[in-house]
């Protein structure tokens, strides 16, 4: 069976504590999209680690980790992060990388950076690891696939033509050194060894897989609201954060994806720049931040404190609908366990109007919090194991929220480790 584990947010829901959990019954966990600019948090026997590129399976000896064709493939850094945990007591775990996966080239880094320093005050609040770049070159079709890393006359005339239109915009638009395209065929050389043992055709492989009835995860990154499609566009991500674009970025058939769970997080957080109706600010969110994930809510890659707002239903319900969730993860429960009363959006008033339907970008901006006050629960729910131990007001909130978003919440997380969780 394949299940997508996919975010219903701004993304730093959980998934990868998620994964990390259902891929102990998994085979196979596949990343689909995106780049090595937001990072999984998972905390298990081992430690805690940020992995941004590996697949959130990798711990375990049984799976097999395969970066999907879908991927932004940063070779460099998924080599070190391999290293990292292997120098931390992780066995070497079992990779795959697409043949068709394109790769992060250090001028997609550049490019960010440069781009970002040109917009000044203006700026997406990128990350500045390159995905927009990349992604922008793979639609272009000027984009290298790993494949094209053992085809040695294709690569040195594709280097040759795409250093000559980049140094056109160094010069005249950015102002800043030149590539040497002599330079840029020996990182591909080196990339090309070290990946070279780990390349396979990942559609087929799956294929085989599925038929053979192995259970495959794939893993998304970030969520619904940084779809560059259904998201906050333009304050988005440069590939599909939906379940159903897993099929396209790991080559399977769409029918394969019989669970889609989705992941919530009891509260929201969000990166970068963007309407965030429902965020709070001051001292209330300093202490949400503080209290939040497993240490606080600061970025998994860049360490940048995350913006913080109540749980907002109409967006986490739109969320949920485009992603197809058959099952919704709610996480991070656990720290809301201070609070007296706990605020959540349950509509937009939008020129003087309230709706629970999640509006188009520039409504967005406009939308206020239309806000319900429910009782805290002022207690630890740590360690608990079962829904009926929950304090009442606590089950009271993750119903509530059950019922206005209207996918069935099957699994509350209740703490950052792999054991942390409650099935309903
Ligand atoms: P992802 O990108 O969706 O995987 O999310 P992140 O890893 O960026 O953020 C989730 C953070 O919350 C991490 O620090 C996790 O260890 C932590 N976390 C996940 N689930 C829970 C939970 O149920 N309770 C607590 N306290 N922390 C959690």
């Amino acid at each position: 069976m394949v299940k997508a584990v996919v975010g219903a947010n701004w993304g730093d829901e959980g998934k990868g504590k998620i994964t990390d959990m259902l891929a102990r019954e998994a085979d196979i966990i596949v990343r689909f999209q995106g780049g090595a600019n937001a990072g999984h948090t998972i905390v298990n026997d081992y430690g805690k680690f940020a992995l941004h590129t590996l697949p959130s399976g990798c711990f375990y000896d049984h799976t097999t980790s395969i970066i999907g064709n879908g991927v932004a493939l940063n070779i460099p850094i998924l080599f070190q992060e391999i290293q990292d945990i292997v120098d931390r007591g992780v066995p070497m775990p079992k990779i795959l990388v697409s043949d068709r996966a394109q790769m992060v080239m250090p001028y997609h880094i550049l490019f960010d950076q440069y781009e970002e320093e040109r917009l000044g005050g203006k700026s997406f609040g990128s990350t500045k690891s390159g995905i927009a770049p990349f992604y922008s070159d793979k639609y272009a079709k000027i984009g290298f696939q790993v494949s094209e890393l053992f085809d040695e006359d294709l690569l040195k005339e594709k280097v040759e033509r795409i250093c000559e239109t980049k140094n056109v915009l160094l010069e005249h638009l950015y102002h800043k050194p030149l590539l040497d395209p002599q330079e840029l065929l020996e990182t591909l050389h080196r990339y090309r060894e070290m990946v070279e043992p780990y390349v396979c055709d990942v559609s087929s492989y799956l294929w085989n897989a599925i038929r053979d009835g192995k259970d495959i995860l794939l893993e998304g990154q970030l969520g619904t609201l940084k779809d560059p499609d259904h998201g906050i566009y333009p304050m988005v991500t440069s590939s599909s954060t939906l379940a159903a674009y897993g099929a396209i970025g790991a080559g399977i058939p769409p029918y394969e994806i019989q669970k889609v769970i989705t992941v919530c997080k009891a509260y929201s957080s969000a990166v970068g720049a963007g309407a965030f109706v429902s965020e709070i600010f001051g001292d209330e969110a300093d202490e949400l931040r503080k209290r939040g994930g497993d240490g606080g809510e600061y970025g998994a890659t860049t360490g940048r404190p995350r913006r913080m707002g109540w749980f907002d239903c109409v967006a986490s319900k739109y969320g949920c609908r485009l992603q197809g969730a058959t099952d919704v993860a709610f996480t991070v429960l656990d720290v809301l366990g201070y609070l007296d009363e706990i605020p959540v959006c349950v509509g937009y008033e939008i020129d003087g109007e309230v709706t629970t339907e999640f509006p188009v970008t520039s409504k967005l901006e406009k939308a206020k919090p239309v806000y319900r006050i429910l009782p805290g629960w002022k207690e630890d729910i740590r360690g608990i194991r079962s829904y009926e131990d929950l304090p009442e007001n606590c089950r009271h909130y993750v119903e509530f929220v059950e019922e206005q978003i209207g996918f069935p919440i099957t699994m509350v997380s209740n703490g950052p480790g792999r054991n942390d969780i409650i099935y309903r």
